[in-house]
């Protein structure tokens, strides 16, 4: 008898399960609407000329391929510190912050939720209803108990704020609370400047732990801009977690380059902590890969780099955001009367449209158009050849 006679087979993943069905689907006319990637008008994933450039640089000299240490490359973290909490912060100045370089924004979120479950393994996480579908899944493969905070009204398509916050109020102290710290996903509704400093005043009255992700950072508007939230919660004096990702804004995907950044009391604690993370990270994967985090490095430590990275993360933004308008024109311009102006005000990468589950089935089957059946589609997977055939099939299948 095999000792894997008794291994049920996983569900598929949703999103991946998508991927499959679109690459099976013979229509020319296919449009794969679902992922989570930035394509450019032509439908490709852009290589940055930022990161080309750094790229050459790099493999010229032909660096050996030794060990990185536990927390990653120094120059990666202080470039990460900077762009979450500013150059010159005070934080960062009084040695309040670590930051490890991971695998990804999954990995720090995953040594995020490994280190929390040995500081208090009782806490209860809390995630935003709905969220990105791995943060249930990263924190409870973790140990932990999850459950929804109230987010989003699909009524008002935005923020049910008041519930969020009389939620936030009612957890028990030492609770984890997820927050997307920008351009949330799925739905593309974020909590305004005024309502990101009333969460950090719910965070400090209950005694809760934040754990910021920013997988975004820049795809709304900007680096500093976006940046909104983790200033907020640097000014309060709180503790707090921060995962963060170059997936996006580097479009560098697969080269898996994010960070966990930690803000503690003091140097003292920094440097506790960091010892205990890095042993979270030691029985995880050792130490991570070179390659994606020494080209952010150097893109971020060279002044023309990081200004031609700048503008290509702004090309991105704004190709995203004519996409946004875009579509709302053209689907107004196939004589819809529905109001899909809702669509221009989220950010990011995604919006919740409002499409039922049947109506993307249609979509699907009638025009080859994939989306998530929550009606989340990806603004970045549109371009100048297929948003006016998107349109057309949306209007049809209202
Ligand atoms: N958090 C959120 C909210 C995300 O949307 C994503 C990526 N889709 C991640 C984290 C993970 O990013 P990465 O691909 O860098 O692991």
């Amino acid at each position: 008898n095999s000792i894997f006679a008794a291994v049920e087979l996983a569900p598929r993943d949703p999103i991946l399960g998508l991927n499959e069905a679109f690459n099976a689907d013979t229509r020319e006319t296919k449009v794969n609407l679902g992922v989570g990637v930035y394509y450019d008008d032509n439908g490709k994933i852009p290589l940055l000329a930022a990161v080309k450039a750094a790229e050459q640089a790099r493999l010229q000299q032909q660096p050996p391929r030794g060990y990185q240490p536990i927390e990653g490359l120094g120059a990666y973290n202080t470039a990460v510190q900077n762009l979450l909490f500013g150059a010159g912060s005070e934080l960062t100045a009084a040695g309040r912050v670590i930051t490890a370089e991971a695998l990804g924004g999954t990995g720090a979120l995953k040594i995020g939720a490994d280190f929390l479950k040995r500081l208090n393994a009782e806490s209860k996480v809390y995630i935003s209803d709905p969220s990105w579908e791995n943060h249930r899944a990263l924190f409870e493969s973790a140990g932990f108990t999850v459950e929804n905070y109230p987010y989003y009204d699909a009524g008002t398509r935005g923020v049910n704020f008041a519930a969020m916050k009389a939620a936030l109020l009612s957890y028990a102290p030492g609770s984890v609370i997820v927050l997307h710290a920008c351009c949330h996903n799925p739905t593309g509704a974020d909590l305004s400047d005024a309502q990101w400093a009333e969460v950090v005043e719910a965070c400090r009255e209950r005694g809760l732990v934040p754990f910021l992700d920013m997988a975004y950072q820049g795809f709304a508007d900007g680096i500093e801009p976006d940046a909104v939230a983790v200033r907020l919660f640097s000014a309060s004096g709180l503790q707090f977690f921060v995962s963060s990702s170059f997936s996006k804004s580097f479009s560098l995907y697969g080269e898996r380059v994010g960070a966990l950044s930690i803000v503690t009391a003091n140097k003292d604690e920094s440097t506790r902590v960091l010892s205990q993370l890095k042993r979270v990270i030691r029985t995880n994967y050792s130490n991570p890969p070179i390659h994606g985090g020494a080209v952010v490095a150097a893109v971020l430590s060279s002044p023309e780099l990081r200004q031609q990275w700048e503008d290509e993360l702004a090309g991105m933004r704004d190709r995203i955001r004519a996409m946004r308008t875009g579509l709302v024109e053209a689907i107004k311009a196939e004589g819809v009367t529905q109001d899909f102006s809702f669509v221009i005000a989220q950010r990011g990468m995604f919006s919740y449209t409002g499409l039922t589950a049947a109506q993307v089935e249609t979509l699907k089957n009638d025009f080859g158009i994939y989306a998530v059946s929550t009606g989340r589609i990806c603004l970045a997977a549109l371009n100048s050849k297929n948003i006016g055939y998107v349109a057309a099939s949306i209007a049809k299948v209202l």
